[in-house]
């Protein structure tokens, strides 16, 4: 049986492996579907600390990843379809078969909702984006869309416009989802525009950057076309959490209950975005990895 099997391979995951690997614990780190995670989608990261000129998202994977295994963390491909209570520990069951842990860290992500179009695939990370505090200093002087009407999309907008000139929040219905205060703070700021009953039906650029969007009025079905630099989808999170069942507990949405790392069964522990539907920084996910290996770790030697 396995010491610590961790589920997710982002920098979650990957902070949790180099702490238990470097702790003598030779973590098996299952990598998933999407090994990486959401920074395998991203370009420059410039607001990680130690990397003042930026570093590549797919970079600082493959560094994190090169350094849990120099500590001795092996990794195994494949999705985790299931886990179950097995004994003293865990059965964690792949496309590959089974593995046991006598503890497991979830660290699984979780995947920015999209609008479904060929074209937001066509200008990802080029236009299109899931993250303004990640991508919004690129818009500098520029004009930007942000889609939704959730707290996301206000914190994005408003963290937007530090940066653009003009900010236009697209929004599906007349009213916003998002906390009073934050519709508040939104709508007093100058430099932001509201769509209203408006979706946004395609992206278009020249090839290589986004310059437009085509926008649909779902109340008359008018179309029209704005310029825009970017636009930052902001229609929430899935967390991928759907492979837990009942195991563990979830808030409605999806997202771990865990306290400190800790969820609701003694022995698997959960860190970084599948947890955190607030920040989704990978500082944060990182420091997060972090505290669920040394939990798991004292988890270990008390049980
Ligand atoms: P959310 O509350 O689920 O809002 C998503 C928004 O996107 C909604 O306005 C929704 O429109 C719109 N949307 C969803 N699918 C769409 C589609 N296919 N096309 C167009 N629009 C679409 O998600 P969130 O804003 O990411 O927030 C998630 C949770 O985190 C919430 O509980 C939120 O309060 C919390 N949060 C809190 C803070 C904070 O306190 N500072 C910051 C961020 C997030 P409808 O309104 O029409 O459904």
């Amino acid at each position: 049986m396995e010491n610590i099997v961790i589920i997710g391979s982002g920098i979650a995951g990957l902070t949790a492996a180099i702490y238990n690997a470097r702790a003598g614990l030779k973590p098996l780190v299952v990598s998933g579907k999407d090994e990486g995670g959401q920074l395998m989608l991203t370009t420059a990261v410039e607001n990680f600390p130690c990397f003042p000129e930026g570093i590549n998202g797919p970079e600082m994977i493959s560094k994190a990843r090169g350094q849990a295994k120099k500590f001795g963390a092996r990794f195994a491909d494949g999705n985790v379809s299931k886990v179950e209570k097995k004994g003293n520990g865990f059965a964690v069951e792949t496309e590959d078969g089974k593995v046991e842990g006598k503890a497991v860290i979830i660290a699984t992500g979780a995947s920015a909702k999209t609008l479904g179009m060929e074209s937001e695939k066509k200008y990802w990370a080029r236009g299109v984006h899931t993250c303004a505090v990640c991508d919004g200093y690129f818009y500098n002087g520029k004009e930007v869309v942000v889609v939704g009407g959730g707290d996301s999309a206000m914190e994005e907008s408003l963290f937007l416009a530090k940066h653009a000139t003009k900010v236009t929040i697209i929004h599906r219905r007349d009213k916003f989802r998002a906390s009073k205060i934050m519709q508040d703070r939104v709508k007093a700021n100058t430099k932001i525009k509201i769509l209203w009953n408006s979706t946004v039906e395609d992206v278009l650029g020249d090839g290589k950057k986004v310059t437009s969007v085509k926008i649909k009025n779902v109340k008359n079905n008018g179309s029209s076309k704005m310029k825009t630099d970017a636009v930052f989808l902001a229609i929430g999170h899935i967390p991928n959490t759907k492979f837990l069942g009942n195991l563990v507990e979830l808030d409605k949405q999806g997202f771990i209950k865990a306290t400190n790392t800790h969820t609701n069964v003694p022995g698997i522990f959960a860190a970084g975005d599948c947890v955190d539907k607030i920040y989704r920084q990978a500082v944060m996910a990182a420091g997060d990895g972090c505290r669920a290996a040394i939990e798991a770790e004292k988890y270990l030697e008390t049980s």
